[in-house]
């Protein structure tokens, strides 16, 4: 593990990194990345959308990172942590929609140690009404799979220069409960309790003893944000998920099925200890009604260690931003 002060220093000069054959082919696959993404969403029907980029609200849930504020004429505001609350507002009119979506989080400090948090990121994130978590979970791996293979074709040279040998997964991928998930976790010496989120030491556990990518899917609601939909048969479980990519690089998406009933809306955000006023036009669309809803969001940068096979996430982003730590 590289030291923090090397880290610093490195990050000064990352003009230098810039110009390494290896930097330059992660780069090349990032570029085929995305527009493999574009590609696959555009040829299922997925219309572009420009992303927010601040708001008078943003993703509560954001596993202990802090959101940026700051004042816009006179009125609090947030940088996006996530657009969920936005891609709501927009299927009403578009089923289907994705955004490459830049995001601001300050991660807690000890987040330079698990080696794929950045502060500033992008997701896809991806919004379809009318469909289930089942369906959207579908979709993911289709796209997975779909971009791996375009990959592997069009980015033969990278690759090798990053001495990058990438597996194709088999469809579909396996599925864990979280309770499965957190037996599995304990076996291996974890602590974690039932209702807690999976911690990253954990997480990374579980995802080194896979050579394949897999589902977790049905979290407590305990561990996640308001706009989950609870299983109707099932209270306090949500219809949700995560995907983990092998290999010890750990979490790839979030998503799930969206609570859309203002009143349920109000009292989870209640009960999360947050003021509902703060979410004043959010509670005012569900109120006058949107479609369900069920979406995903993937993280380009961590899709980019994946696939290139990298250490760190900040070698997966020309300009990294790590907690603590100033960079250009
Ligand atoms: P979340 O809403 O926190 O589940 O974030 C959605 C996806 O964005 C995750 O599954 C990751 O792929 C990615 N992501 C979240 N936080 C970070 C971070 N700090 N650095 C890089 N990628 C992140
Ligand atoms: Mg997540």
């Amino acid at each position: 593990m590289i030291g923090l002060e090397t880290l610093k220093s490195l990050l000064q000069e990352r003009y230098l990194k810039l110009r390494s054959s290896k930097m330059v082919a992660v780069l090349k696959v990032q570029d085929q990345l995305i527009s493999s993404i574009r590609d696959f969403l555009r040829k299922n029907g997925f219309v572009e959308i420009l992303a927010p980029i601040i708001g008078p609200v943003t993703d509560p849930g954001i596993r202990g990172a802090k959101q940026v504020s700051f004042s816009y004429y006179g009125v609090e505001f947030k940088v996006m942590s996530s657009m969920i609350l936005y891609k709501q507002m927009i299927i009403a009119s578009i089923p289907k929609v994705f955004s490459v979506s830049p995001n601001i989080r300050l991660e807690p400090l000890e987040t330079i140690k698990t080696k794929r948090h950045l502060t500033e990121f992008r997701q896809v994130d991806i919004e379809q009404a009318f469909a289930s978590y089942n369906d959207v979970m579908r979709l993911a791996e289709e796209m997975l799979c779909s971009v791996l293979k375009e990959i592997k074709t069009k980015c033969q040279v990278e690759l090798e220069i990053l001495e990058r040998t990438l597996k194709m997964p088999a469809k579909p991928f396996r599925k864990y409960t979280y309770e499965e998930a957190v037996e599995i976790v304990n076996s291996l010496g974890f602590h974690v309790k039932y209702g807690e989120e999976l911690n990253w030491k954990a997480e990374e556990a579980l995802s080194k003893i896979h050579n394949e990518p897999f589902w977790i899917v049905d979290y407590p609601l305990t561990a996640r944000g308001f706009y989950y939909l609870e299983h109707p048969d099932n209270p306090g479980i949500l219809r949700d998920f995560d995907l983990l990519y092998p290999e010890g690089y750990g979490e790839a998406i979030s998503g799930g099925e969206r609570e859309t009933h203002y009143s349920r809306v109000m009292e989870r955000i209640q009960r999360g200890g947050e003021d509902p006023a703060k979410y004043g036009w959010y509670l005012k669309m569900l109120k006058d009604g949107i479609p369900p809803s069920a979406g995903f969001g993937i993280g380009v940068e961590r899709l980019t260690r994946y696939v290139c096979g990298l250490e760190n996430i900040w070698d997966a982003v020309p300009f990294p931003k790590i907690a603590g730590i100033v960079s250009p």
